[in-house]
């Protein structure tokens, strides 16, 4: 990834993609608080255009909230860079990786004096889980890993460290010979994937774990208004590994991942075993609506 042409944003200026560098006794690479965000913009006929920037911006300073990190830049300057890292590397989509982090000035958990560094990438990405997988679905492990309890990762921060937890979890799931996993959150009740919220769906209902371990998906909000204006009920609640296992549909939801239909978790097909219908339908809504290709929410897309 290193090499490559182009530009990143690095504290405030536009730096060649190959000299856009850190010390090694960077501060976040040895103990891993830094928080980041995932973002992507989309191919519209108006040109490339980031979906939920402000939402994504906003989750990115409440991480740095949580962990009483100041990002030096306001809100505007860093969508500022976002819009401008997609449209001076010529992308016509792009996945847009804003990152903050503290720098070298000093070791030691401590962690005063550190200056806050703040980075935004861009690059080009296509299907996260593979094109054909978001045809006939992916299938799943429930994972030997739990997802963090939330007094001891903030959960609500979208953070580094939480991802030793994710790659754990994706590594063990890829070795056994499956796409991804499925996290269960301290208690045993289905939490999320490594990188994705879950939705399973039973007799024309859909249900999602309710938010404590899981992070505050903007894929998933954004799931959650498609489904209200298809007059398809939504219920947040703790679910069962079991509970999956008899589910007619289930899909992951995220920027990365967008819909992904589950077709099978734990050897056991769910519902057809392949893309269940009302995933087709929020699938097919959600590339419309980032492609801008619908009149609702035309405030989702900025225009870069
Ligand atoms: N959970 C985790 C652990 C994630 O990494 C992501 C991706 N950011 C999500 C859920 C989905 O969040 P979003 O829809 O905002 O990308």
């Amino acid at each position: 990834m290193a090499d490559r042409d182009g530009l990143i944003w690095m504290d405030g200026e536009m730096v060649p993609w190959r000299e856009a560098k850190t010390h090694v006794l960077t501060h976040t690479l040895h103990y891993g608080m830094g928080v980041f965000e995932g973002v992507r913009a989309y191919k519209t006929s108006r040109g490339a255009a980031i979906f939920r920037l402000q939402e994504h911006t906003n989750r990115l300073f409440n991480s740095a909230h949580i962990f009483g990190m100041t990002i030096p830049w306001d809100r505007e300057t860093l969508n500022a860079a976002q819009c401008a890292v997609v449209r001076e590397n010529n992308l016509a989509s792009a996945y847009i990786r804003p990152l903050c982090f503290y720098g070298a000035e000093g070791m030691g958990i401590r962690a005063d004096n550190l200056r806050v560094h703040c980075v935004v990438a861009a690059w080009e990405w296509g299907s996260y889980l593979g094109e054909d997988n978001m045809k006939h679905g992916i299938r799943i492990r429930v994972s030997s890993y739990t997802r963090h309890h939330v007094n001891v990762t903030m959960c609500r921060a979208k953070a580094t460290g939480s991802y030793a937890n994710s790659m754990l979890a994706l590594q063990e799931a890829v070795r056994d010979g499956y796409d991804e996993a499925l996290l269960l959150d301290a208690s045993g009740y289905v939490m999320e994937g490594s990188g994705e919220n879950v939705f399973i769906v039973r007799d024309g209902v859909i249900y999602t774990p309710d938010l404590t371990s899981a992070l505050d998906g903007i894929t998933r909000r954004t799931v959650m208004t498609l489904c209200a204006e298809l007059d398809i009920p939504v219920v947040e609640k703790r679910i069962t590994r079991d509970e999956v296992y008899i589910a007619d549909e289930a899909f992951f939801t995220g920027t990365a991942a967008e819909v992904t239909p589950i077709r099978e978790i734990d050897g056991r097909a769910i519902g057809s075993g392949t893309r269940g219908p009302i995933t087709e339908r929020l699938q097919s809504l959600y590339f419309d609506q980032v492609h801008g290709r619908r009149d609702r929410h035309p405030e989702w897309l900025t225009l870069v």
